[in-house]
């Protein structure tokens, strides 16, 4: 049988505590290298590296994902695993941190063990872009490096961050981050200013309006899969991403009709995050259930022209 590509991400493992107007959890499984592998591995075994203290609950992880998640890259340190508490207002679209406790997330430093350094497609999640940096300089050759920010390291290390663009094939960001970033609040131009910037293609999340897959002279609109109740908005965006890279490492396959097709996969992934606090959602779904989610995207957006005027 043949090797499957190697699936790479870099990023947060967090104990979550959340609360919004439906509940609240408390010290979940959280942080964007943990909703990226624990979507992403539906559909391709995913590689994590990242750093927990002795108090995280390893095995629960390990448990969640399903096709694989393999946590040798993950160091266990010794001190507090990384806590991020969030409240969310009413309409789940505004959000507070009550509390960024970083513990052992403060003295990251990226190693990847030699086992992943042959990585194909690597996801780097939203840490310090100078450790984003280093991680490239330790992977061999990637077929595709996508890569998340958030809006405190656009502003505090800017010039690093413009460096690691001229380096990663995919920004996937939010709405406000590329604003931020490009200084325009006009999405398609803040887009088409990155595309200048090194990568070849954008994707930009806009929560429940969707995502956007911007390339050179091409756009291609998801929408946001229409759900009865969403629960807790928090990992959306890193599910988006773990389903849009484990959709491309499964199919090798970077041609522009499959980046659409795993815009669709990630827009399903992020839909199923938010139905249930932390990856929870992720427990009760099979394979079949993300295939039923991604035939209903196509519904969605499907008409026929023949009827035209
Ligand atoms: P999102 O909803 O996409 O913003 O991602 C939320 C996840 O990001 C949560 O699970 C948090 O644990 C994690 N997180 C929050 N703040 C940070 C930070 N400063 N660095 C890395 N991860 C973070």
């Amino acid at each position: 049988m043949e090797t499957p590509m190697g699936l790479l991400v870099v990023g947060s493992i967090a104990l979550d505590s959340v609360e919004t107007p439906f509940g609240r959890t408390e010290e979940a499984l959280g942080g964007s290298a943990v909703f990226f592998a624990v979507a992403g591995s539906l559909l391709h075994p995913v590689q994590v590296v990242g750093v927990v203290g002795r108090d995280y609950p390893m095995g629960e992880l390990q448990r969640l994902g399903q096709r694989g998640i393999d946590l040798r890259g993950v160091t266990v340190a010794d001190g507090e695993s990384f806590r991020w508490s969030g409240k969310y207002g009413f309409d789940l679209s505004t959000r507070d941190t009550l509390e960024t406790r970083l513990g052992v997330f403060a003295n990251f430093r990226p190693v990847i063990p030699e086992a992943f350094r042959d990585a194909e497609f690597v996801f780097l999640g939203n840490i310090d872009p100078e450790l984003q940096l280093d991680v490239l300089r330790q992977v061999h050759r990637p077929k595709l490096v996508a890569c998340d920010t958030m809006n405190y390291w656009i502003q505090g290390k800017r010039t690093a961050l413009l460096r690691l663009l001229q380096e990663v094939d995919v920004l996937l960001v939010n709405d406000s981050e590329v604003r931020e970033l490009s200084g325009d609040w006009h999405i398609h131009r803040a887009a088409r200013w990155v595309l200048e910037r090194g990568p070849k293609f954008v994707v930009v999340k806009k929560g429940e309006h969707g995502a956007v897959l911007v390339e050179p002279g091409r756009t291609f609109y998801v929408p946001a899969y229409p759900l009865d109740d969403v629960f807790d908005p928090t990992g959306a965006g890193d599910s988006f991403a773990g389903g849009f890279m484990a959709y491309l490492a499964h199919t090798g396959d970077l041609s522009s009709a499959n980046l659409r097709r795993a815009m669709v996969y990630g827009s399903a992934m992020g839909s199923f995050a938010v139905e249930r606090f932390s990856v929870a959602r992720f427990e009760e779904i099979t394979l079949a259930d993300v295939r039923a989610r991604v035939r209903a995207h196509k519904d969605l957006v499907h008409f026929d022209l023949d009827a035209d005027l």
